[in-house]
């Protein structure tokens, strides 16, 4: 299975509470953990000013470019504007679109990176400033490698940007399965949201989302699927208040590909968030998902 990862992913942003160093340390586990080799890690082109028009409007990509975003457009990122993060976010786009090709190939492929998904058409919030995985479907569909793709987004907080994006488009089913009481406000309704109380743990989490796999996969049939993979329903996550275990989320992480597998669809996992108060665990949540992953790929 193929990883599609740049070191340009990490931000350095030292001791900001969105851990950007994971990227780089969940390579490192791959390859300690021998769960993949060095060959498996494929290097991502930029995405294209036209792939990100797919999704982004020309008045927010040239902002970017430019570094003309107001204070208050930085304010709402939550992180420092940069070059740098421009550069970082076109490759993590370029990533997410070669993962979902990768995918179509391979039956799973990885982008060691994106799941940015409260980044809207018109502004970046959260952490989030280009939606990597929804250029990834535009570019796809554009090709006519696909036609229909549905997204399944078990990070801990809703995907706002995603279901704007894809609000009234009938070729794209998008399913949200995150805590309640918790950022972003307002939710813009995804296809199917499956909100969540504070504390929810492993067996209640992996009934709701089975349950919710299985209604979205009755109703809807995509060519592909991109699995937001965010470790931040953990237990102990600084951003989080559902309670998951480790054991919980790798449970998770199985039956979106057992779901996807009964379907034959094949499935391109981005990362999204992941905040634990030890970044260890992040990393190990990621690289458990990633572990998953490559036991359903060709
Ligand atoms: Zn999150």
């Amino acid at each position: 299975m193929k990883l599609v990862y740049a070191d340009a992913y990490d931000l350095n942003l030292g001791n900001h509470v969105f851990p950007s160093i994971k990227y780089r340390l969940i390579k490192e586990k791959l390859l300690r953990d021998l769960i993949a080799s060095p060959q498996d890690f494929v290097a991502p082109s930029a995405a294209t000013e036209d792939d990100i028009a797919l999704v982004h409007h020309h008045d927010y990509i040239r902002k970017l470019q430019a570094g003309k975003l107001s204070y208050l457009e930085i304010l709402r990122l939550e992180i420092p504007y940069s070059p740098e993060l421009v550069r970082a976010v076109w490759l993590g786009a370029g990533g997410s679109i070669l993962a979902g090709r990768l995918a179509l190939q391979d039956r799973a492929a990885v982008n060691v990176g994106g799941g940015f998904h409260h980044a809207y058409p018109d502004h970046g919030e959260g952490f989030c400033v280009l939606n990597d995985f929804a250029i990834g479907i535009r570019r796809l569909q554009k090709d006519k490698a696909i036609e229909r793709a549905m997204t399944v987004d078990c990070d801990v907080h809703q995907g706002n940007g995603t279901a704007a994006i894809f609000a009234g488009d009938s070729t794209v089913f998008t399913l949200s399965i995150h805590q309640e009481n918790n950022y972003p406000y307002p939710k813009p309704p995804s296809t199917l949201d499956i909100n969540l109380h504070d504390g929810v743990e492993d067996s209640q989490y992996l009934d709701e989302l089975e349950k919710g796999l299985d209604q979205a996969l009755r109703k809807f049939q995509p060519d592909l699927i991109y699995y937001v993979a965010g470790a931040d329903p953990y237990r102990d996550d600084q951003l989080g208040g559902l309670k998951l275990s480790l054991d919980g989320l790798e449970k998770r992480d199985r039956l979106v590909f057992e779901k996807a597998r009964a379907k034959n669809l094949p499935v391109a996992v981005v990362l999204a968030g992941g905040y634990a108060r030890r970044v260890e665990d992040t990393i190990e949540i990621h690289t458990n998902t990633i572990r998953v992953a490559k036991e359903f790929a060709k």
